[in-house]
């Protein structure tokens, strides 16, 4: 007898499931297309927080998952002996102007007491980095240690590969048993939203590039808005475009070249690297922003775990324990802002 079927082997669905199965719930997880079909089985994997300032429940959110990460994932490749590409391995930002490095500085004290000591957020002199540091205007960099990475296909076979060593069933069809979880990324956004007669939420599709450069230990870098991700395979991800119109969910065009062309700019070190794929994706986006757990508006029983958006991984461990909570034990740490009535 099943105990949680969970509809989507995506970042959310497999994470929901991991969560409940480690509690000795037997899962289900249906996914028509797969593990990783959707967003969650591209290549970027950033594990990147929110700046330290103004304080609200979606970013102590999202502190609390990135702080889980690290024992997440470790237990995830022990159960099932998959990696996930897991590092915590910082992040780096240049600073363009004095009024952006009194900001930083700022940010580096309200860290201190944000950050709980867990992690640091400092400002440090550009030499410091060598080659990799990114051309930063004023000579300083912003430095974190919260920020970790992970290559986001891995990481969903590594959580299949954890669940069936749990016991947990994987499968492209079969029939819902037991409470109900609905992880469908885009597509069940949509879906609630013609069930609802108004829009809840809609897709933004999002294009990367991977580059073959051994930087596995560097920190990653996020300048002119770009996402810049070593992995630990010697690969590093560059990413992303942010497109609400499109047509074709899965191609890549030249709004990617110039992701890629912001990139070479900040880090002349990336020229030189052959581009070994281009990818694309979907993220889900609910229309309060903030992810969506709780409870399903109309059915009994069903439950909705989505709008991960563009941070669906780094929310992830903490999703999926919050929801495991609700479904297995009644016990609703769901935060107001991030229930399904939030984008009603
Ligand atoms: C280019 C790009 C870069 C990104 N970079 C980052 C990053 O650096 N860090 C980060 O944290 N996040 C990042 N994200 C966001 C992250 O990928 C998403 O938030 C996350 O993947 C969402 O996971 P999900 O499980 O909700 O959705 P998805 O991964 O889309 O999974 C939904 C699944 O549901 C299945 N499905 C649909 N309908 C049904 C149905 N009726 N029954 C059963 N299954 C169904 C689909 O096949 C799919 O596999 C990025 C996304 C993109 C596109």
């Amino acid at each position: 007898m099943v105990d949680v079927t969970v509809m989507g082997a995506g970042a959310f669905g497999l994470s929901v499931a991991w969560a409940c199965a480690k509690r000795g719930a037997k899962v289900r997880v249906i996914d028509p297309n797969g593990v990783g079909a959707g967003a969650s089985g591209g290549l970027v994997g950033a594990l990147a927080p929110h700046t330290p300032e103004n304080w609200n429940v979606k970013k102590a959110f999202q502190f609390q998952s990135l702080i889980m990460a690290e024992g997440w994932w470790a237990e995830v490749e022990a159960a099932g002996g998959v990696s996930a590409g897991y590092g915590r391995t910082g992040r780096i930002q240049p600073i363009r102007d004095a009024h952006a490095l009194t900001l930083a500085k700022a940010r580096a004290e309200s860290a201190k007491a944000l950050w709980q000591g867990k992690a640091l957020w400092e400002v440090v002199p550009q030499d410091s980095l060598g080659d990799w540091a990114p051309i930063s205007p004023t000579g300083w960099l912003i430095h974190d240690t919260l920020t970790g990475r992970m290559f986001p296909r891995r990481a969903c076979a590594a959580l299949a590969a954890a669940l069936r060593a749990k016991g947990a069933e994987i499968t492209k069809e079969g029939r819902p048993q037991g409470k109900v979880v609905w992880a469908t990324g885009y597509e069940g956004l949509l879906a609630l939203s013609e069930e609802m007669g108004k829009a809840v939420g809609n897709g933004v599709k999002g294009q990367a590039a991977l580059l073959r450069l051994d930087q596995s230990q560097a920190p990653q870098l996020f300048a002119d808005a770009v996402h810049i991700v070593p992995h630990a395979d010697g690969t590093v991800a560059i990413g992303s475009t942010s497109e609400r119109e499109f047509d074709d969910a899965t191609s890549t065009d030249a709004q990617l070249d110039e992701v890629l062309a912001r990139a070479y700019a900040a880090v002349p070190a990336l020229k030189d690297a052959e581009v070994i794929e281009r990818w694309a994706g979907v993220r889900p986006r609910a229309k309060s922003r903030a992810p969506m757990l709780g409870e399903h508006p109309t059915r009994s029983g069903e439950f909705i775990a989505n709008g991960g958006f563009k941070i669906g991984f780094g929310m992830g461990p903490k999703a999926g324990e919050v929801m495991a909570d609700l479904v297995l034990e009644s016990k609703d740490a769901v935060p107001d802002a991030f229930r399904p009535e939030a984008s009603l």
